[in-house]
């Protein structure tokens, strides 16, 4: 079957061709950076690390870009009550993010713009001068510039709105007075008082950018007029991605995307995890109660991207029980692979359906369908000694081709609290100078604080005790 995605734009799966194979331009949005990401951000990035990890397979070369919101209301407020420059505010939480994405072994994008760059600024300021010219936007009196949606007929297609249902709901607030349209959207917001010193100048003064003109201008600066795919939550259609389809479209006269993909969101309680709710979870929140990168990871990818996925902690030790599986199933693998042993006509053989499930618009469900029944049978297998070496070699290299869209290897690495890299360190230091007696002192510490230490002829290990909550 060839690859096929479902498609926001039509409401439909549609097989996939890109424009210039076997190169794919992918845009995905990324983390507004006033706190640390919440898992259920870390649900759509690895969405798109499958779906990156997975065209890789089939051949295809992602160039692929994600931006860094570092200007936006929330940013800025942050910055004003820390009293610190937006700069020193926003760079400790883009700092994690990093962190936190090699923890959850999501592939580095290409690029990662920030939307505070002066090339990118200026690429937003001569976006918003190309649609007043064509009557797309107009200044308000309030001096902001607004995008005129009545002026862009596809507006509302991508969310499937029809614009009479754009009508404001319940009170309007005072400055919405100043559009045309209660549905106009801000382009350029003119400086007030609660900017403090953050702003730039543009041709209509003083202000800074919308968040959704960032979008429009860094993914066509960095990957060209049209994309093949752009992805988000499903919180992003609208008015984000709506907006970014009228701004791109206004200014290019060409289609801006051609698959648009949006995963589904990752519930607590039935309700969407949002920092706004308070019922979110980061992911340091989770490996300060023993969960490992690699067991998020799985938590997070093993439902199918477009369907709502409940967060629980018995979904977690689902993962880690499922990821125990895996490991031992590797072992026993590696074990026969280096022994002489014969092999039965009957054995178990891979064959490609791992792949041609995530063909099929990623069907994790599929795929893991098929991880797990290949385990079953090889065990089988093994348990009736009927698996030889050259099966085992022929699994393990299966593995290796599953792994490649999985990223589910057992080895881990682990992001330590600073205080725990200090002690660690500490103690490291104290072996090194062969200081017995202070090194258990530290290892009791580092138990206290619920972490065991193993030394090993490689140096200390650290791992999180697992246990009830600390
Ligand atoms: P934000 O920082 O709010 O702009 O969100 C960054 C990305 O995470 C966007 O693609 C959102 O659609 C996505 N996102 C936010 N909350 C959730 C959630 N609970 N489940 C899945 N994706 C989410
Ligand atoms: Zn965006």
């Amino acid at each position: 079957m060839a690859l096929r995605f479902f498609n926001t734009y039509s409401r439909a799966l549609e097989e996939f061709a890109p424009r210039d194979p076997p190169n794919i331009s992918m845009y995905t949005c990324g983390p507004t950076v006033y706190s640390n990401a919440h898992i259920g951000n870390f649900r759509a990035y690895i969405f798109e690390d499958l779906l990156q990890r997975h065209l890789e397979t089939r051949g295809f070369k992602v160039h692929r870009v994600m931006n860094i919101t570092d200007v936006d209301d929330k940013t800025i407020r942050g910055a004003r009550e820390t009293k610190i420059s937006l700069n020193d505010f926003t760079e400790p939480f883009k700092r994690a993010f990093f962190e936190d994405l090699e923890t959850l072994r999501i592939k580095r994008a290409n690029e990662y713009p920030g939307a505070t760059e002066p090339r990118y600024l200026a690429r937003m300021i001569e976006m918003i001068a190309e649609l007043i010219k064509r009557d797309l936007a107009y200044q308000a009196e309030d001096k902001s510039v607004y995008f005129r949606i009545n002026k862009f007929p596809e507006y509302g297609r991508l969310a499937h709105l029809n614009l009479d249902e754009l009508r404001p709901t319940g009170r309007v607030r005072s400055d919405e007075y100043e559009k045309e349209n209660i549905g106009d959207f801000a382009l350029w917001k003119a400086w007030d008082e609660e900017d403090g010193d953050v702003g730039w100048d543009s041709p209509w003064g003083r202000g800074r950018p919308g968040w959704h003109i960032e979008c429009s201008a860094m993914s066509t600066t960095l990957l060209g007029d049209q994309l093949d795919i752009h992805c988000g939550g499903v919180d992003n259609i609208f008015p984000h991605h709506e907006a970014e389809i009228a701004q791109s479209e206004g200014v290019t006269g060409k289609k801006f995307v051609r698959y648009w993909m949006h995963c589904a969101h990752l519930l607590v309680d039935n309700q969407k995890m949002s920092k706004s709710l308070g019922n979110f979870y980061t992911l340091r929140d989770l490996t300060a109660r023993g969960y490992s990168g690699r067991e998020v990871r799985y938590a997070l990818l093993r439902v199918h991207y477009r369907v709502p996925l409940n967060f629980t902690f018995d979904g977690m030790e689902e993962s880690r029980q499922a990821l125990t599986r895996i490991d031992e199933w590797l072992e026993r693998l590696r074990e026969i692979s280096t022994t002489i042993s014969s092999e039965a006509p009957g054995a178990p053989m891979p064959n490609a359906g791992f792949q041609q499930a995530l063909d099929d618009d990623l069907n994790i469900s599929g795929a893991l369908g098929v991880l797990f029944e290949s385990i079953r049978e090889t065990n089988r297998a093994m348990d009736a000694n009927e698996l030889g070496a050259i099966a085992a070699k022929a699994w393990l290299q299966w593995w290796d081709e599953v792994n490649r869209a999985l990223a589910l290897d057992a080895v881990e690495t682990i992001v330590l609290p600073p205080e725990i890299e200090t002690l660690a360190e500490a103690r490291r230091l104290a072996r090194l100078a062969k200081g017995w007696q202070k090194s258990d002192e530290l290892r009791l510490e580092l138990n206290a604080r619920g972490w065991e230490v193993r030394d090993t002829k490689d140096g200390q290990k650290i791992t999180r005790r697992v246990g009830p909550e600390p």
